[in-house]
């Protein structure tokens, strides 16, 4: 076992066995660096002392020994074996045979070495309901999740539910999320949401969306500041380009009007836009014309679900440069319509994928690739069997992979630092077990990511060069205290919803 060590803040060796060991005082190790978390620093032990850009200590650099790197950048190629060497929370060098010898090692010899997966569409306030909904619809969420759970929920609610999706998303070896927050219900609402992101330590994109009533008419409600208040987080929490947070604007499934006020409060602070478009019936009301019209169709703009829309509607988006987003499994569960991954591919766009809502589908990315991948090939084959003399071509697994971390990273406005294994990029990096049951012996690398991983596999997990996962468990996160905050903002939601809890 490789025992990590790092000083931020002190040392300690991030090792699951070392971690549950009493002999370092957590409460000592956060007296020294956690001067101004308050109520996550009794759950998180390291977030907290982050530099910016989530760097590990300023000079030492961590050598990812020996493993098999798939590093996605064409251009670099990938390895069967080879080591990444990481400088300032930066991949500086790919290739076998790298010499550091002042490094921290991490033993890859077992690992399939990748970039992490990006997620560009989650409601990560949700984190707190998660399977609430496995039997539900699009209307059943909108009713429970939205009008009656998102109508009462209290900013350390939103704190509680951001801080699940956010490890649980470092968990599962997603290093980047688009958090679609339409919880702001107050500005102490945004507050909290982006406090818990901030002290997850995940790479996430906060998109800032629209407060929660029991009509789902919120611009009847007061005491919101929905879309303005992007202002004011662009000064306060986003003025850095050199952070693991950055803004965005979650605009609004409302009339053409409200969803044009959104995009210029967004477009006013600089800030990149998602949108909820294509979604059931609701999605065929050529929305996309409209705004149009109004020429508010920009390449700043991601497109989630998508899969209603008409054939202008697809043109409009690939003429003006936006991006997709789609979360196959959740649209195959409550109605959205059917994932659109080869409508995009013969439109000439290349999908990103998401995972939407912890209240009926899994955290994991795992899911969402093998969820378009046989969809995609079942409509192939369909085609085939019906006839089709030029039916489109299978997907692949390594396009599925791309779409999970190139095309993510791109729709997070993000490829410039994330996506692939590229030296000059940010290392946030995922360590695959390969010496699992599931696996073994291994065959083909990108074919076993795909097709047959799941969260198991994710060993370690780096941000920004940070570690954050090892040896199969989460660093410095103290998992009594976090079941604690869990279960005290579950049952305060119930009883202020007035629903009751069956559990079964
Ligand atoms: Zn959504």
């Amino acid at each position: 076992m490789t025992h990590l060590r790092s000083t931020v803040g002190g040392s300690f060796c991030s090792c699951g066995g070392c971690n549950s060991s009493p002999a370092l005082s957590r409460r000592q190790f956060l007296c020294t660096t956690a001067a101004t978390a308050v109520a996550a620093s009794t759950v998180i032990g390291t977030a907290s002392a982050q530099q910016p850009g989530g760097a590990t200590t300023p000079g030492r650099a961590i050598l990812i020994k020996g493993g098999c790197v798939l590093t996605l950048d064409r251009a670099v190629g990938d390895f069967e074996q080879a080591d990444v060497l990481i400088e300032g929370g930066k991949i500086s060098a790919v290739r076998p045979n790298i010499s550091s010898p002042n490094a921290e090692v991490i033993d890859a010899s077992r690992m399939i070495v990748a970039p992490g997966f990006a997620d560009t569409h989650r409601h990560m306030w949700q984190g707190i309901l998660r399977n609430v909904l496995p039997d539900g619809s699009l209307e059943d969420y909108r009713n429970i999740v939205q009008r009656t759970f998102g109508a009462k929920y209290t900013p350390d609610d939103v704190y509680a539910g951001d801080l699940f999706s956010a490890l649980g998303a470092v968990d599962s070896g997603v290093t980047c999320v688009l958090d679609w927050s339409h919880i702001h219900n107050t500005p102490d609402h945004t507050d909290a949401a982006i406090k818990a992101l901030a002290e997850s330590g995940v790479r996430a994109v906060f998109a800032y969306g629209n407060p929660q009533n029991e009509t789902g008419r919120y611009w009847e409600m007061t005491g919101h500041k929905f879309p303005d208040d992007i202002a004011r987080l662009r000064k306060q929490y986003f003025s850095s380009e050199d952070q693991l947070l950055t803004l965005y604007m979650a605009a609004p499934s409302a009339s053409p009007e409200l969803i044009l006020g959104a995009f210029k409060a967004a477009r006013d602070v600089g800030a990149r836009i998602s949108i909820h478009v294509g979604v059931g019936e609701f999605g065929r009301s050529a929305l996309l014309e409209k705004l149009n019209a109004q020429n508010a169709l920009k390449s700043d703009t991601t497109y989630i679900h998508c899969c209603t829309l008409n054939d202008t509607e697809w043109k409009l988006i690939r003429d003006t440069g936006g991006t997709i987003s789609i979360a196959g499994y959740v649209e195959t569960l409550m109605g959205h319509g059917n994932p659109p991954t080869q409508k995009a591919i013969d439109t000439g766009i290349r999908p990103s994928l998401s995972v939407d809502v912890e209240t009926s589908v899994p955290n994991d990315f795992f899911q969402q690739m093998r969820t378009i991948f046989s969809l995609q090939k079942n409509e192939v084959w369909a085609r085939r069997l019906a006839g089709d003399k030029n039916p489109p071509k299978f997907l692949t697994v390594r396009e599925v992979l791309e779409f999970a971390t190139i095309e993510g990273a791109r729709a997070n406005g993000l490829e410039r630092k994330i996506g692939t294994l590229t030296p000059g990029k940010d290392a946030d990096i995922i360590l695959l077990r390969t010496d699992r049951l599931n696996v073994m012996p291994m065959n083909n690398a990108v074919g076993a990511v795909v097709t047959s991983m799941g969260p198991q596999n994710v060993d370690t997990v780096l941000i920004a060069g940070k570690v954050m996962k090892r040896n199969g468990q989460l660093v410095g996160v103290d998992f009594e205290r976090l079941t604690r905050l869990g279960n005290e903002a579950r049952d305060r939601l119930y009883a202020n919803a007035n629903v009751k809890n069956a559990r079964i």
